[in-house]
């Protein structure tokens, strides 16, 4: 069983009620952070889960809505980790990555400089690995392998699905992305794909033209779940809905998506939590 719970489920505009783009992956004892987008370290505090206690963070792309709370993270997970010599946090990312941590960890060289000149147990910056790629095999530790394949979500190059498979079951987390094939080829028979779902109908009528040009290189809630059909996932895991999903309109998306797919679709708030076993 992989367990995926919906840290954030917002977007880049602040929500009172959704943190940013954010989902954690629980697969065989191991605990990955899916983007770490405003709010997520609260969010997955309320899981029980801890900075410290992360597998790796795996990061889909690098907008900000994605990142927001990377410095937090990086941080946190160095203090609160009390083991003698901690192993390093394992980041992995699309290629920009490493330079994306390394300026982070810049912003943040004075309170690095702090903790280390007053405990005597932090002698070193917080150790963190960064592993770049855009395809391939990049995990597989007891039981758990990862795999990223490039999707599009141009201009915002390189971006990268995770495709995460333990005992049996596997969930595939799209990220930001239009229809690809690279996708299609990545979630292909997963059990569950999780993909972010854009209100294209409503944003059309939006006056703002910016807010319009969120409608290009991302998919209406139809596309994600046509990517859902094409790949013949069993769930689809819908999030980082844009608009927000208004009190009572949750059945309004989930036949939106029923339109194109005729399997399990989950959505819905914050911390919203689904178990997914591989299919009989
Ligand atoms: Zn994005
Ligand atoms: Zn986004």
């Amino acid at each position: 069983m992989i367990e995926i719970t919906l840290l954030g489920t917002g977007s880049p505009i602040p929500d009172p009620n959704r943190a940013g783009p954010s989902t954690l992956v629980r697969a065989g004892g191991q605990v990955f952070l899916v983007d770490c987008g405003r709010g997520a370290l609260q969010r997955a505090a309320a899981v029980g889960v801890g900075a410290a206690g992360l597998s790796a963070l795996l990061l889909t792309h690098l907008h900000s809505d994605h990142i927001a709370e990377l410095g937090d993270l990086l941080i946190t997970s160095w203090i609160t980790n009390f083991a003698p010599d901690p192993p390093p946090l394992q980041v992995i990312g699309p290629p920009g990555t490493a330079e994306t941590v390394a300026a982070t960890l810049k912003a943040f060289g004075h309170d690095i400089e702090y903790r280390i000149a007053h405990h005597d147990d932090l002698n070193a910056p917080p150790p963190i690995e960064v592993h770049e790629y855009t395809d391939g095999q990049v995990w597989d530790r007891d039981g758990v392998t990862i795999r990223v394949a490039p999707t599009d979500h141009r201009p915002v190059a390189p971006t990268i699905g995770f495709r995460v498979e333990s005992a049996g079951t596997s969930v595939v987390l799209a990220g930001d992305t239009v229809p690809c094939e690279t996708l299609d080829e990545l979630a292909a028979g997963a059990d569950a794909l999780v993909h972010t779902a854009i209100r294209k109908d409503i944003l059309a009528h939006v006056p703002q033209q910016r807010v319009q040009d969120v409608c290009d290189y991302h998919s209406s809630v139809q596309e994600a779940a046509a990517t859902a059909a094409r790949a013949g996932v069993a769930t689809l895991i819908l999030t980082h809905y844009v608009p927000a999903i208004a009190p009572g309109q949750e059945e309004q998306w989930r036949a939106l998506a029923a339109s194109e797919f005729s399997g399990r679709i989950e959505l819905g708030d914050d911390l919203h939590r689904v178990e997914v076993h591989p299919r009989q």
